[in-house]
Formats: C-alpha cells, structure tokens, sequence
C-alpha cells in the first residue's frame, strides 16, 4: 500500500477509451490498496483516476492551485482530502513529497512538464522514486523515439532509458508499481 502520484490529462476533448483507460489504472491502484495523489480536478482523464479510486474503496489526496480550481471543472468534490495552494509550485512540491511513486498516463503539456521534472530529479539523484510511463496504445512512441535519439547524440547516456519502466495497460501498470515498490 502506498501513495501513488498519477499524472495525466485535464481535456475533456480525447476519445472515450482515454477516460477508460483514467478509470481502469484508478480501479486497479485502489484494488491493490494504493493511495492517489494527483492534481485535484474533476475533469479529463484526472478526474476519472479519480473516480475509478474512489468506486473501488481506494482513497483519493488532490492538489489544487486556487487559480486553476475553476478552469479544471472545480476541485473533485469528493476528494477525501483536498490541499488548496496559492502557486503551481506548491502543488508540485506537495505532490512530489507526498508520493511513493509516479505514473505516467496520457497528458498534454502539464503532463509533460510534471514527467520531465521527477525524471530529471531522478537523473540528478534528488529522488530515488519509481515512474511509470503508460504508453497506452503507443501514444508515447515519439516521446520514447525522442529519448533515444538524445542517448543515440550524446545528449543523454543510455542509462537514462531505465530511469522509468513503460507499461501499455492499467494492469500492467499495477504490476509494474508493485514490482519497482517491492
Ligand atoms: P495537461 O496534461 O496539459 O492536461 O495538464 C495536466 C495537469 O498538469 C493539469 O492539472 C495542469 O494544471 C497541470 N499542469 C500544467 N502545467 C503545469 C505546471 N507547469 N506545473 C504543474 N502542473 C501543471
């Protein structure tokens, strides 16, 4: 049982399967006894982390900006715990030190951003905290085409490819959150 910090979209203009997929990785993280720690939104794929949690008797810590609260569809209501920060930073930092391990599912640019950040603190040794990258139905391919051509130029040493594990579905997304906890 831990607390896992899950990533992902806040749009609510994605295909269906993407809020299947949201769901399924919260039901699969609440069955295994796990804790989310995620941004706090009701809407996207966040808030349906969210629900799949929370229909599964897990329980669910959001973080919001005061500023963001009405642009992500207000605060997830339901949230058995909900901090409310002044900056973007705070939530991060909150966030960050509240979880066990990270997961990785499908985003758009502040997604990105959170990713980018644990995996380059634990490339500089600040953190030694697993991260799992979901590339459900590859979405991720390119990202994970963009990394080894960084490692290919010698931007980035080949090591950094096990900086995260890749896992394509919710249970093996389950799977390899237990795995990198054990
Ligand atoms: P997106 O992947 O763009 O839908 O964003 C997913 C989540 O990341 C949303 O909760 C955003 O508020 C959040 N986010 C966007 N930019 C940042 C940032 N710079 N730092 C932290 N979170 C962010």
């Amino acid at each position: 049982m831990a607390q896992i910090c899950v990533y992902c979209s806040s749009s609510n203009g994605i295909a269906p399967h993407f809020f299947e997929l949201g769901r399924e990785v919260g039901r699969a993280l609440a069955l295994d006894g796990h804790t989310l720690v995620y941004g706090g939104g009701s809407v996207g794929i966040m808030g349906e982390v969210a629900r799949g949690v929370h229909e599964n008797r897990g329980e669910v810590f959001g973080v919001m900006p005061e500023a963001l609260k009405s642009r992500e569809g207000i605060a997830y209501e339901l949230a058995d715990e909900m901090v409310v920060t002044d900056t973007m930073q705070e939530r991060k930092a909150i966030m960050f030190t509240r979880a066990e391990a990270f997961v990785v599912l499908p985003g758009g640019f502040g997604t990105m951003e959170e990713f980018l950040e644990v995996l380059t603190l634990r490339l500089l040794g600040y953190h030694d905290k697993p991260i799992v990258l979901v590339n459900y139905q590859g979405f991720y391919d390119r990202l994970i085409d963009l990394f080894a051509h960084f490692c290919e130029e010698g931007f980035a040493h080949t090591s950094c490819m096990s900086l995260f594990e890749v896992a394509t579905t919710a249970e093996e997304t389950a799977e390899a959150v237990a795995r990198a906890l054990r």
